[in-house]
């Protein structure tokens, strides 16, 4: 049985599908990982890839244990792993399901090649290091990649980089340029954009775009926002009000007080609270929609709960509506309020919220 209380996540796999159409229309000389990892950045991994499996090009997560489990529910398309291998177990899994992995230092290469003798052949994503400094071959350990990978007819190579600033001031281009110094007279595949770059660098999208955030319909971008881009919302995070209370002024709300009422006013009470996943920074003046009229968070929010001015809605009364984000309250924009992104809001998405397959 599903519990009763009236908080809920909906997914709808048909904005992820439109979201996936839309990278690709930005990108159309490319081919586009759907990136799934994270449980599809909260949103259910299957449910992902449900909504994707007869148009993706590819699926690409973390864990190979995610891979494989695709592959045995009949997904043939390319599953690339995001961070390699761990393990030489897993440089066979690689081989023997033929999927994709990155290759992002010395170490992983010897993995994978040490695994015994490479019965087919095995593609892999070379990963520079172009600036962002997390995982990656620089120019000399490049090169001593190459001496081993050349004379490898069965190894397919594409040269992957990831940007750390595309969605800013500083852009995509001395990554690039980096990049090409690297890749010298590099003819083969290149992988290079996430979602922001897709949107944004038109001339840094190489052979496969790597789509992640814009899928779920957010914003990369902080000034610029996801309805602005064509993105759809694939998650809304609903709730109830469960309590009301007529404040009068210079009394207070919740834990600290940190809300004090100006003057005689009508406070809610959601059924919702950082145990669900709802960001306890969020200060007041938080965006929040009840009854499909937004208005604003009121005081610290608590592990169950949290509160929101009802004072211009009064029709709302116990059981109203309330939406903490979906369509006419963007993630983005909960998150801006609470210091944080998005992506951080869907993957805190808590367990013990209910999750239902709806338009949103
Ligand atoms: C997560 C990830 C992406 C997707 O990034 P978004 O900003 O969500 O589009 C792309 N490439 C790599 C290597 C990643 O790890």
């Amino acid at each position: 049985m599903k519990t009763s209380r009236p908080i809920r996540a909906y997914i709808a796999p048909d904005a992820i599908l439109h979201n996936y159409r839309l990278a690709r229309r930005h990108a159309p000389g490319a081919k586009a990982w759907a990136v799934i990892k994270a449980d599809a950045y909260g949103h259910g991994q299957w449910r992902a890839v449900q909504a994707l499996r007869h148009e993706a090009d590819g699926f690409a997560l973390l864990e190979c244990e995610n891979a494989l489990a695709l592959r045995a529910a009949g997904i043939t398309q390319p599953i690339l792993l995001l961070e390699g291998i761990f393990s030489s177990q897993e440089a066979r899994a690689v081989v023997e399901h033929r999927l994709t992995t990155v290759i992002h230092c010395h170490e992983q290469l010897e993995m994978l090649l040490g695994a015994g003798p490479l019965k087919g052949p095995v593609s892999i994503y070379l990963k520079l290091n172009t600036g962002m400094n997390r995982l990656g071959f620089t120019a000399p350990a490049l090169a001593k990649a190459w001496e081993i990978l050349r004379p490898l007819a069965q190894v397919n190579v594409t040269l992957m980089t990831h940007f750390a600033e595309a969605d800013g001031e500083r852009g995509v281009d001395w990554q690039l340029e980096r990049f090409r110094q690297m890749a010298g007279d590099w003819r083969g595949g290149c992988s290079l954009a996430n979602s922001a770059a897709i949107l944004r660098h038109p001339t840094a999208h190489g052979d496969w775009v790597r789509p992640g955030i814009m899928l779920y319909g957010a914003s990369p971008f902080a000034e610029l926002s996801a309805a602005e881009l064509g993105l759809q919302p694939a998650m809304a995070l609903e709730s109830q009000i469960i309590g009301v209370q007529t404040l009068t002024q210079g009394e207070r709300v919740g834990y600290g007080g940190t809300f004090t009422a100006d003057k005689s006013m009508r406070v809610g009470i959601v059924a919702c609270g950082y145990a669900d996943g709802y960001p306890r920074h969020a200060p007041t003046g938080t965006p929040i929609a009840v009854m499909g009229r937004r208005t604003r968070t009121l005081g610290r929010v608590s592990m169950d709960m949290l509160a929101c001015d009802l004072s211009d809605i009064p029709a709302a009364g116990i059981a109203a509506p309330v939406t903490l984000w979906g369509n006419n309250v963007p993630a983005d924009e909960v998150a801006a309020a609470a210091g944080t992104i998005a992506y951080e809001l869907f993957c805190a998405l808590a367990s013990r919220v209910p999750v239902e397959v709806r338009e949103i």
